[in-house]
C-alpha cells in the first residue's frame, strides 16, 4: 500500500508497477531510477538529440521570440510583466526559451538546468544558468520578490511535493507558474507523446484535481489551475508534421481530443 503523491489517499500499485489515484487520478510509478535527466534522456537519444538540434533555432537572433514561446510561457510574461520581481528563476530551462523571453522583457533571470552540457551552452551565450539551484545567488543578485516558473517538470521528478517545497524553501518565492502537459488526452492519440509519457522520461500524470491536491499542502500560496490549448498555428504545425497513422485520426484529435497545458499559478497570500 501506497499513499498518493497528490492527495495522500491509500493506492495499490497495478501492473507494471503503475499506481492510479482512485480519488484525484493521479498516475505515477514508484520504482525508477534516480531523476537524472542525462540519464533519462539517454535511453532514447532522438529525445535529447531533438532538444539540441532546437537550441540554435532558439538562439537565432534573427527570430522574435514571443513568436516561439507556446501558451502557456505566453501567458506567465504577462503575468510577470505585471509582478516585476527582482528576479526570475526559469528551473528545467532546457534549451532557453523561456530565459530569453523573459530576458528581453528586461527582468533578471536565471535558468536552472539537469543537463551539463545545455548549462554550458546556456553560459556561452551569456545567460546566467546552474546545474543547481543552489548555485543561483552566486550567479545573480537574487533580491527579495523572486519568481520560479517549472516549466514541464514535476511530471520529470521522483517527489514532486519534496522538489516544490525545497525551491520553496530557498527562494521563498511570491510567484510560481507551473505547467504540466495533459497526458490523459494527448497518449490516446499521440504515438510520439506516448512513448515519452513514461519512465524513465514522465514519473506522473496530473490530473487538474490532483494537481490543485498537490497545491493544498502549500498553504501560503492562492492557486489556479485552468487549461490551456495550444495556438492555432501549432495546431496546423501538428497537423502538417504529425505522426498519426491517418489524416482522418489526426484531425479528430485535433478537434476532439486536442494536447493542452494544465498551466497552475501559485501567488503568495
Ligand atoms: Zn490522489
Amino acid at each position: 500500500m501506497y499513499k498518493c503523491w497528490a492527495c495522500s489517499s491509500t493506492v495499490c500499485k497495478g501492473e507494471d508497477g503503475k499506481i492510479v489515484c482512485a480519488n484525484c487520478g493521479l498516475t505515477y510509478w514508484t520504482e525508477h531510477r534516480e531523476n537524472d535527466y542525462n540519464s533519462a534522456y539517454q535511453d532514447s537519444t532522438t529525445l535529447y538529440n531533438k532538444y539540441l538540434l532546437y537550441f540554435p533555432k532558439i538562439h537565432d537572433q534573427n527570430i522574435n521570440i514571443f513568436k516561439k514561446i507556446n501558451p502557456v510561457e505566453s501567458l506567465a510574461v504577462d503575468s510577470l510583466s505585471k509582478i516585476k520581481p527582482d528576479t526570475h528563476v526559469d528551473i528545467g530551462c532546457g534549451v532557453g526559451r523561456f530565459l530569453r523571453a523573459i530576458s528581453e522583457t528586461g527582468i533578471q533571470s536565471a535558468g536552472v538546468e539537469k543537463s551539463e552540457h545545455l548549462v554550458d551552452l546556456l553560459r556561452n551565450k551569456g545567460y546566467s544558468c546552474a546545474h543547481d539551484m543552489t548555485q543561483v545567488p552566486n550567479l545573480v543578485n537574487v533580491g527579495d520578490n523572486v519568481s520560479v516558473s517549472l516549466f514541464e517538470v514535476i511530471e520529470h521528478v521522483t517527489e514532486p511535493e519534496k522538489f516544490l517545497l525545497e525551491i520553496i524553501n530557498f527562494f521563498k518565492p511570491n510567484y510560481l507558474a507551473i505547467s504540466v502537459p495533459n497526458s490523459l488526452e494527448r497518449r490516446r492519440f499521440d504515438p510520439n507523446f506516448k512513448q515519452q509519457d513514461r519512465p524513465p522520461n514522465h514519473l506522473s500524470r496530473w490530473s487538474q484535481k490532483s494537481l490543485y491536491s498537490l497545491f493544498s499542502n502549500l498553504q501560503d500560496y492562492c492557486v489556479s489551475v485552468k487549461k490551456v490549448p495550444p495556438s492555432r498555428k501549432e495546431l496546423v504545425h501538428a497537423l502538417l508534421k504529425g505522426n498519426f497513422k491517418s489524416v482522418y485520426v489526426h484531425l479528430y484529435a485535433l478537434i476532439w481530443r486536442p494536447r493542452y497545458w494544465y498551466f497552475c499559478e501559485l501567488k503568495r497570500k
